[in-house]
C-alpha cells in the first residue's frame, strides 16, 4: 500500500468513508515521512514503552510508533475516523484505539491495567486545545518518561521561553515548573494538509521528579504569575494590585522584603522570584 502521508492516499481514503477535513477537530494530516519519522524519533522508543498518541486521524504517526513500542493507546474524538484506523493500522496487534475527548478521559484509570516500564506521550495535537492538554498531563499526578508533542511554534516558544524575552509569561513558567523543556525541530506549515496558517515545533518535556523551585502554595505561586502577567504594560506593583487582593502597600512591602524593584514588569521576574514573592504573600495571607 501507499504511504498514509500521499495526499494522494489521504484524498482516495476521504473520498472511500465519505470524510471531510474537520476543522473544529483541528484536523491538519502529516503528508511528509521524514517529519512524522523524525517525531517517532525523537520519542527514542523502545518495546519497554507504552505510548500514548492523541489524535491519529487516519493512523500515519501512529504507525510509524508502532513499528517500535510495546504498545500504543490512540484516543481519537472523531467516530467518522474509526473505520479508517481500523482499515490502516490492521497490521498492527500493539495498538488500541480508543475513540473518546482526550479531556474526558481519565488516563490513571486507563492506565491502570497496563504493565509497561515507560510511559510516554507523543503526538501532533489539535491546536485548538493544546495549552489544556499539556497542562494537564504536567498537573496529573503520573510518572511520564517524556512527552513529545507537534505543536503551533507561537506556543512551543512561549513553552520554553526565557524572561525578558517576548514570548516569556504564565505559560512558560508553569511549564517550566513542572518539566524540562525542549525544542527539537521546526516543521513548516506545507507538511500538513490541509496547509495551516502557521508553522510548527516539535517539542520536548520531561517531567521534573520534584519542581525545583521552593513554593509553600501552588494555588498561590500561580495566582501571582497569572497577576503578574495580566497586564503586561502594567509595572509588577499595578498588575498586582489590581489582579489580587492584597494592597498597594502590602504589595510594596512584599517586593521590597524580597529585594524586587516595584517598578519592574512582571516579564522581566524569573520563576524564582516570583516563588519568593508568592511564599512571601501567602505567609502574610496566613497571618491574618
Ligand atoms: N496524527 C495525525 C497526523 O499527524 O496526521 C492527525 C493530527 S491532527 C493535527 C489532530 C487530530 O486530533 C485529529 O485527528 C482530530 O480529530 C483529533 N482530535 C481533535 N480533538 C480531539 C480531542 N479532544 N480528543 C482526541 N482527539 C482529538
Amino acid at each position: 500500500m501507499e504511504k498514509l502521508t500521499s495526499p494522494r492516499v489521504i484524498k482516495s481514503i476521504l473520498n472511500e468513508y465519505d470524510l471531510h477535513f474537520n476543522k473544529r477537530y483541528g484536523q491538519n494530516f502529516l503528508i511528509d515521512e521524514n517529519i512524522v519519522n523524525k517525531i517517532a524519533e525523537t520519542g527514542e522508543i523502545t518495546r519497554d514503552d507504552l505510548i500514548l498518541e492523541i489524535g491519529p486521524g487516519i493512523g500515519t504517526l501512529t504507525s510509524a510508533l508502532c513499528k517500535n513500542a510495546g504498545k500504543v493507546i490512540s484516543v481519537e474524538i472523531d467516530k467518522k475516523l474509526i473505520p479508517v484506523l481500523n482499515e490502516t493500522l490492521k497490521e498492527f496487534e500493539n495498538v488500541e484505539i480508543i475513540q473518546e475527548d482526550i479531556l474526558k478521559l481519565d488516563i490513571i484509570k486507563l492506565l491502570e491495567k497496563e504493565m509497561f516500564c515507560n510511559f510516554k506521550i507523543v503526538a501532533n495535537l489539535p491546536y485548538y486545545i493544546t495549552t489544556p492538554i499539556i497542562m494537564g498531563f504536567l498537573e496529573m499526578d503520573l510518572d511520564i518518561e517524556k512527552m513529545v508533542f507537534l505543536i503551533q511554534k507561537e506556543v512551543g516558544e512561549r513553552l520554553c521561553a526565557a524572561p525578558g524575552t517576548k514570548a516569556y509569561g504564565s505559560l512558560s513558567i508553569a511549564a517550566q515548573f513542572y518539566a524540562d523543556v525542549e525544542i527539537e525541530f521546526l516543521v513548516p506549515a506545507q507538511v500538513f494538509m490541509p496547509k495551516p496558517k502557521v508553522d510548527s515545533i516539535v517539542v520536548s518535556m520531561k517531567k521534573k521528579k520534584e519542581p525545583d523551585l521552593i513554593v509553600d502554595n501552588r494555588q498561590m505561586f500561580f495566582k501571582i504569575v497569572k497577576a503578574g502577567f495580566n497586564n503586561r504594560r502594567k509595572t509588577l506593583i499595578n498588575s498586582l494590585t489590581t489582579n489580587t487582593n492584597f494592597t498597594k502597600e502590602q504589595v510594596l512591602q512584599a517586593l521590597n522584603d524580597c529585594g524586587i524593584s516595584p517598578s519592574i514588569r512582571g516579564e522581566a521576574l524569573t520563576g524564582q522570584e516570583f516563588a519568593q514573592l508568592a511564599n512571601y504573600l501567602n505567609n502574610q495571607e496566613n497571618l491574618r
